[in-house]
């Protein structure tokens, strides 16, 4: 049987169409005009068939995409995406935080939609590309600190209506500015998740950057903001475990029970409940590596009422949010059925020693203060 044709994605064939209307940068602090994210002046997209595999990646001029309307992706939420920024360093330099990570989450979350696969280096160097062009104009080099906010796109286009697995997609990158949504002032404050919704469950799809995650967790993430909250705790299953803050992943360190001794806890990727959030993955590494034999880092599954009675129990240390929109972001309230566990916030009211180290340990690499395999350069 003869092989069909069908081509890998290969970033080194990347054509060029420069925009002729480059756009003004927005002034420093706007993020959207008229309701619309501010994108760069280019985008990268490249087109996939079923019968012949990845097409020619192009970078052209930013602008709308048009589908059917009986595209896959309007009907049966054939889409995943990703989320990573981009850092003016201190030193002048453009770097990527560990893009290698975001492109294998992808095709990982491509494949528990029926998506097209691709080797991820080749989506790490198509991000590289773009910002070659589009990083000197739009973070300016006189401008450390500041970032943007790279969204690779992957979409079934097929037009034709009948659930399957479409047999044409199309991926794309887009730079977008998105506010520095730094610690809300006093701490980020999580309601837990309204007894009747779960946002992920075993044997579904929650370990997956998949729309499909996000568009039914705005319900309670609206109701919970209207009421004073920033975020959503979601809990999980009858003894109420604790997986993950909105789109960021949730540690508490506390005094451990029976050992008194310091524990960072997060929640565990088996199950398959939560992200593999880049930046979670990181502080464990980091908190491994540099507290040592000091502070026990434990990813397991704990529960709502574990948290409660360390509380009663005067165990709580610090808690905090780790994701690529919030970063490092502390947690000072988690509210759960009508009672409050505070969290201490430290001496500055900024967020406790442990999350500030690890909030400086990251941000020392991706604004390149520090040299580590981590921060890829452009
Ligand atoms: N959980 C969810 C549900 C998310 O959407 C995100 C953001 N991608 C995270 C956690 C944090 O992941 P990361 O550190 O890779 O941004």
């Amino acid at each position: 049987v003869a092989q069909p044709n069908v081509q890998e994605l290969d970033a080194s064939k990347l054509t060029y169409t420069f925009t002729k209307a480059p756009r003004d940068l927005p002034p420093p602090g706007v993020h959207s005009q008229d309701g619309q994210t501010v994108a760069t002046d280019h985008m990268v997209s490249v087109p996939w068939t079923a019968s012949g595999g990845w097409g020619t990646p192009e970078l052209k001029p930013y602008g709308p995409i048009s589908l059917m309307p009986t595209a896959s992706v309007l009907h049966y939420a054939t889409e995943c995406f990703e989320g990573l920024k981009v850092y003016r360093g201190d030193d002048g330099q453009l770097r990527l935080f560990r893009p290698d990570c975001n492109a294998a989450r992808m095709v990982m979350s491509a494949t528990r939609i029926s998506l097209p696969s691709f080797a991820p280096a080749q989506l790490e160097r198509l991000m590289v590309a773009l910002m070659a062009v589009d990083g000197p104009k739009w973070l300016p080099r006189d401008q450390p600190g500041r970032f943007l906010y790279l969204r690779p796109t992957l979409i079934g286009t097929q037009g034709q209506l009948g659930v399957q697995a479409p047999s044409e997609a199309l991926l794309y990158v887009i730079a977008t500015f998105m506010p520095v949504l730094d610690a809300p002032a006093g701490g980020l404050r999580l309601h837990t998740s309204p007894d009747d919704m779960v946002r992920a469950w075993v044997g579904g799809f929650g370990y997956a950057k998949v729309g499909a995650n996000y568009g039914p967790s705005l319900l309670a993430t609206a109701e919970a903001r209207a009421r004073g909250f920033g975020q959503i705790l979601w809990l999980y299953g009858p003894d109420g475990q604790c997986t993950e803050a909105g789109a960021s992943n949730f540690f508490v360190v506390w005094k451990a029970r029976d050992s008194g001794r310091t524990q960072v806890v997060t929640a565990p990727l088996d199950d398959r409940l939560i992200l593999d959030g880049v930046t979670r993955r990181s502080a464990l590494q980091l908190l491994r590596e540099r507290l040592g034999a000091d502070v026990d880092v434990v990813e397991r599954k704990y529960t709502i009422a574990e948290v409660l009675e360390a509380d009663a129990e005067g165990r709580i240390v610090e808690a905090f949010a780790a994701g690529t929109a919030f970063f490092i972001c502390p947690v000072s309230l988690v509210h759960h059925r009508g009672r409050d566990i505070q969290f201490p916030m430290g001496k500055a009211g900024e967020g406790g020693p442990l999350t500030n180290q690890v909030k400086t340990w990251i941000g020392d690499i991706m604004y390149g203060r520090v040299s580590h395999p981590w921060g890829v350069v452009v």
